[in-house]
């Protein structure tokens, strides 16, 4: 069990990760995912059951990490999506990001682009000021959840005879020797060695990745944590906006708490699904092609800043989380309406609703028990404003699910290579270092470990360049 690149976790950085390292070189590679082969994750949830709390997650974990089931959308703009361009420069991401994209064609994504028409985007951002409201313009790919599990498929058709691919196996420890040797003990009882190692855990392995980087002496800083609920309207009302855009990014700076509030990851005729986190279940949201809903939802989030001595973002996340899951035994799901009268919503109330809701396991609950006032006052808040862009998104009947949270807040210290706090060898790379919190990004970082690599390996510059295919 001896290699010369250990990649942790198969989601998107680390499989382009290892595409890279393939293409440019003979390497023996070995890529190891705690979930399985995709497909064998199956979800109770998208069959239509309740979440059984498999662990790891099906919908988190394996070929594919937490991408596998997303939306497909690969947001092609440097703005959003992670913080890569603080370590690399914008102008070098860029570069990085239309190579990735261009390896996502190469696999199958289609090729249609959301937001390029420029006057249709300065019409909406002008709007959009208007009501207190910036929207981020951003190029947007779309691949759709089925659409993404082919080109996700097809990666590993390419790459299972060229790497050693473990599925269900967990690391559960890494060790650097002296000799800069890095020895990785896992699940199975096993112990593997490698030259160079990878860690592309994701969010659900960002506990994990923490424990690793401080184990190994590397240090560890708090990113802002994201929290929110994730709202379902009828797509008709929000179709000026994502037939032009797709994934609408809207911030807004609340009244009350000078607060950044944002939307994310926007489903046009999508449904609401769940996730599970450990111990926790929360909600996300997706949209298929094959199977269109009447529904449009999206996340709004508001981003916490922490001070001094509070050092325990996720801790807090899972807390409010597991509040929700506590009352309603899964997540829980109120209409505005409700929540603005003080009352809890019941099947009955839900029932009475134009919007039907697409995830049929929520329990109808009162989501002023689970969210602290601050937080649910800027989501009202911004719902407001929202309301002013494109009426018919704040209604009565407009439904909230609850808790949506972010957990990339762990960001490890990395150079801007992706070395992991300086270590010979050893990488941290897409949503587990908290660098990047999207597909393209998450991808984009591991290329950029690949090319690290090679070049620590020895291979001139030159050999290096993004041109050559
Ligand atoms: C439902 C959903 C919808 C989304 N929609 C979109 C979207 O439309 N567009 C977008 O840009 N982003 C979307 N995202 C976010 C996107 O999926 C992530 O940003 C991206 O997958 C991060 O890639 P990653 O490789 O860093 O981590 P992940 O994709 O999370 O993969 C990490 C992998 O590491 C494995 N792992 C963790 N710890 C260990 C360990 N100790 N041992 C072995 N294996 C381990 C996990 O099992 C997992 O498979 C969505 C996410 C979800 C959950």
């Amino acid at each position: 069990m001896e290699y010369d690149v250990a990649i942790v976790g198969a989601g998107p950085a680390g499989i382009f990760t290892a595409l890279e390292l393939v293409k440019r070189s003979d390497l023996k590679i070995v890529l190891i995912d705690k979930g399985d082969l995709l497909h064998r994750r199956i979800c109770p949830v998208r069959l239509g059951s309740r979440c059984t709390r498999c662990k790891p997650c099906a919908v988190l974990s394996g070929w594919g990490g937490a991408g596998a089931f997303s939306d497909g959308k690969l947001t092609l703009s440097t703005t959003v999506g992670g913080w890569l361009s603080s370590l690399i420069g914008s102008k070098r991401l860029q570069e990085l990001i239309n190579y990735v994209d261009s390896i996502y064609l190469k696999f199958g994504a289609p090729n249609k682009v959301y937001g390029t028409d420029e006057e249709v985007v300065a019409e909406l951002s002008r709007k959009a000021a208007r009501a207190n409201l910036k929207l981020i313009p951003m190029k947007v790919r779309h691949m759709g959840t089925e659409r993404a599990h082919e080109v996700i498929q097809r990666m590993y058709n390419y790459l299972k005879d060229k790497v050693d691919i473990l599925p269900k196996t967990e690391v559960l420890n890494i060790k650097v020797t002296n000799s800069g040797m890095k020895v990785l003990e896992l699940s199975n009882g096993k112990i593997l060695k490698a030259k160079y190692a990878v860690l592309a855990p994701g969010r659900a392995g960002a506990s994990w990745m923490k424990r690793i980087a401080e184990s190994l002496g590397v240090k560890v800083a708090n990113n802002p944590i994201d929290l929110g609920v994730r709202v379902e309207v009828p797509a008709i009302v929000m179709e000026e906006l994502t037939n032009a855009l797709y994934d609408v990014k809207l911030v807004y700076y609340s009244k009350s708490f000078d607060d950044r509030v944002r939307t994310f990851c926007v489903n046009p005729y999508g449904e609401v699904i769940t996730e599970f986190y450990d111990d926790i279940i929360t909600v996300n949201g997706q949209s298929c092609i094959n199977k269109r809903t009447e529904n449009t939802n999206f996340a709004i989030l508001v981003t916490m800043n922490f001070t001094e001595p509070f050092r325990e973002p996720i801790e807090y996340g899972r807390h409010i989380a597991k509040l929700a899951n506590m009352l309603g035994d899964s997540v829980l799901v109120q209409r505005l309406g409700d929540l603005r009268k003080g009352r809890r919503s019941t099947p009955e109330r839900i029932k009475r609703s134009p919007i039907e809701p697409t995830l049929k396991e929520a329990t109808p609950g009162d989501l002023s028990f689970v969210l602290p006032y601050r937080i649910l006052s800027n989501i009202i808040e911004m719902l407001n404003a929202m309301n002013d862009l494109t009426p018919g998104v704040a209604t009565d009947y407009t439904l909230l699910y609850g808790v949506e949270v972010k957990f990339y807040s762990v960001r490890v210290d990395v150079d801007p290579k992706l070395r992991m706090g300086g270590i010979p060898g050893l990488y941290a790379i897409g949503d587990g270092a908290g660098i990047t919190r999207g597909l393209i990004q998450a991808s984009t970082s591991g290329i950029l470990a690949a090319l690290s690599i090679l070049s620590e390996m020895g291979y001139p510059d030159k050999d290096l360049s993004l041109d050559e295919k």
